[in-house]
């Protein structure tokens, strides 16, 4: 994989210095962790009736990743090369994500909701040696479409399926066959270890890379603030393969050495019987996490007696879903802001009034700074809204080939696209967004994506999507679409058109407006808060 090591190295002198970046791996926590404790506990329920349990101590885990490195390293992946998972949050993920460090090479991993229209350029872009899939995962194929994705893609050299056997890839048990060992790692605190698609606002997948430095510069501080460390035990129901669920589910435990308990699919009253099992203290999710397990507990249906705290984020957090799960949930309930670029920047205290917690998404994590501008770069007074920018040491260091989309500044500073107030105590509020996403229950949608797509069906003239305020997810999306001339264009032809070009479910839109026409400025630009009115107001 070619990066450009000229922008990590511009910022090392000033991270080290300030401390902020420590110089360690994940690995270097790895070999200090308590080896008989227990690291991962690692439940199925996905197609099963009741759940699976799997859990691995320290050594094994340790084992397990050192064997898949061996093996791989066998078929010639070695340093830098692309290792890309597409898998629930199942013990393999971590062993994989751990035996890429140990060779140096790039972890990418990969939401099970992508199908073969974002992996296709997803793998492509990365240059993808190796690809490992579920056989089957919420009643989906992943297995066939992996052995199609080969057959297209000239890099990829090796299809493994977890969970089962598909004729034409390799079983990920042969990753655990006995193998020497690899040795001396090749990993350096600077290498990208991490490789991650965040949704374009531009139309097509941006590749956010991390390095060691870039993601421990965040969790030690993470820790710190929520009182963390090895007695933990942190539940994980979101995704791992989004930034909240790799960095705070896999990454946070092995430095604590604590216990992590995933989840595979999520229902709250799984999560509530796991954070019950397991003792869980600590769990974090977008916020239709928080409101699907705050709505169950307070409905009787159980008790999270061990849950000290629980750290939402990813999407706006209703005011009043924080001032019920406190008391239902009977933890602290942080707020926290962050992107798949810098992790979580802001959060709220523990010991903060609940006020806090309530009305802001907190305040800078020691190493990172917060500012609000306005259009002109200034800063703007307290409590005015303008647009958000981050700077230090968890932010990333670039895009995947496509350094043109960074927007940090010879400075530092990089343009969330998110907008926000910050109060007079440096907590932030995002108010709104700048850039062109819908974020449905913690999962961006490509907007520009969709419209590109709808744009080439036959019938259509012109489409937009804007999202459409919901309850539980927070946003869902709405195409408006002209037709052409004297064609027709209904829902359905929209979905199965959409499926048809193999894209993930969760960004067909929901809605669909056939419109005669569509509003616009003076200049000709379609104006899409007049649509999210309409929408609103229907
Ligand atoms: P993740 O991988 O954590 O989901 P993404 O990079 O996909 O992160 O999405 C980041 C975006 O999510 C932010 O730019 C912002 O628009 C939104 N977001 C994150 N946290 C919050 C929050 N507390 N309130 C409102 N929006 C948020």
């Amino acid at each position: 994989m070619k990066y450009d090591q000229g922008k990590i190295l511009s910022r090392r002198a000033a991270m080290v210095a300030s401390g902020d970046w420590l110089d360690v791996t994940l690995l270097d926590h790895l070999a200090r962790a308590p080896l008989d404790k227990t690291a991962i506990v690692a439940i199925r329920t996905d197609g099963l009736t009741a759940p699976a349990e799997t859990r691995l101590t320290y050594r094994e885990l340790d084992r397990r990743a050192g064997l898949v490195a061996a093996n791989l390293r066998a078929r010639g992946v070695g340093p830098g090369d692309t290792v890309s998972f597409q898998l629930p949050n199942w013990w393999e993920f971590s062993v994989l994500h751990l035996a890429c460090l140990k060779l140096g090479a790039v972890s990418n991993p990969l939401m099970v909701i992508f199908r073969e229209r974002e992996l296709s350029f997803m793998l492509a872009l990365a240059e993808t040696k190796v690809l490992v899939v579920p056989e089957r995962f919420r009643g989906f194929d992943h297995g066939a479409m992996a052995v199609a994705l080969k057959a297209k893609l000239p890099d990829l050299a090796h299809v493994f399926v977890a969970g089962g056997s598909v004729e034409g890839a390799e079983d990920f048990t042969a990753l655990l066959s006995p193998a020497p060992g690899i040795g001396q790692t090749a990993l350096a605190p600077d290498d990208v270890i991490q490789l991650l698609y965040t949704s374009g606002t531009t139309g097509e997948p941006k590749g956010v890379l991390h390095t060691s430095n870039t993601m421990l510069s965040n969790l030690v501080p993470f820790a710190d603030r929520l009182a963390l460390g090895a007695d933990d035990v942190i539940h994980m129901p979101s995704p791992m393969a989004h930034q909240l669920g790799f960095m705070y589910g896999l990454v946070l435990p092995v430095m604590l050495g604590a216990t992590a308990v995933l989840q595979d699919v999520f229902s709250a009253p799984e999560m509530a019987r796991q954070i019950a099992q397991e003792s869980a203290t600590f769990t974090m999710g977008a916020t239709p996490f928080l409101n699907d397990l705050t709505e169950y507990v307070a409905g009787g249906g159980g008790a999270t007696p061990s849950l000290r705290v629980f750290v939402s984020a990813g999407a706006p957090i209703p005011r009043a879903l924080v001032a019920k799960a406190r008391p239902t949930l009977g933890a602290t309930i942080i707020s926290a802001w962050g992107m798949s670029e810098n992790g979580a920047v802001t959060t709220t205290n523990l010991d903060d009034p609940e006020e806090k917690a309530t009305t802001t998404d907190g305040c800078a994590l020691k190493g990172m700074e917060v500012r609000v501008i306005d259009p002109d770069g200034q800063p703007v007074p307290t409590g005015t809204e303008g647009h958000l920018q981050v700077r230090g040491c968890s932010n990333f260091v670039g895009y995947l080939k496509r350094p043109d989309l960074d927007s940090t500044d010879a400075d530092g500073w990089f343009d969330t696209g998110d907008l926000a107030r910050m109060d007079d105590q440096g907590y932030i509020r995002i108010a709104g967004r700048s850039k062109d996403i819908i974020i449905r229950g913690g999962e961006n949608i490509p907007v520009v994506e969709v419209e590109n797509l709808l744009f080439r069906h036959p019938a259509i003239a012109e489409v937009v999507v804007v999202g459409y305020p919901d309850e539980r997810l927070g946003e869902r999306a709405c195409a408006f679409v002209r037709p052409r001339e004297g064609e027709q264009f209904s829902f359905a032809d929209m979905t199965t058109y959409l499926a048809d070009q193999k894209m993930a479910r969760q960004y067909i839109p929901e809605r669909l407006e056939v419109v005669a026409e569509l509003p616009r400025t003076p200049s000709g630009k379609v104006q899409k808060f007049r649509l999210r009115e309409v929408l609103r107001q229907s």
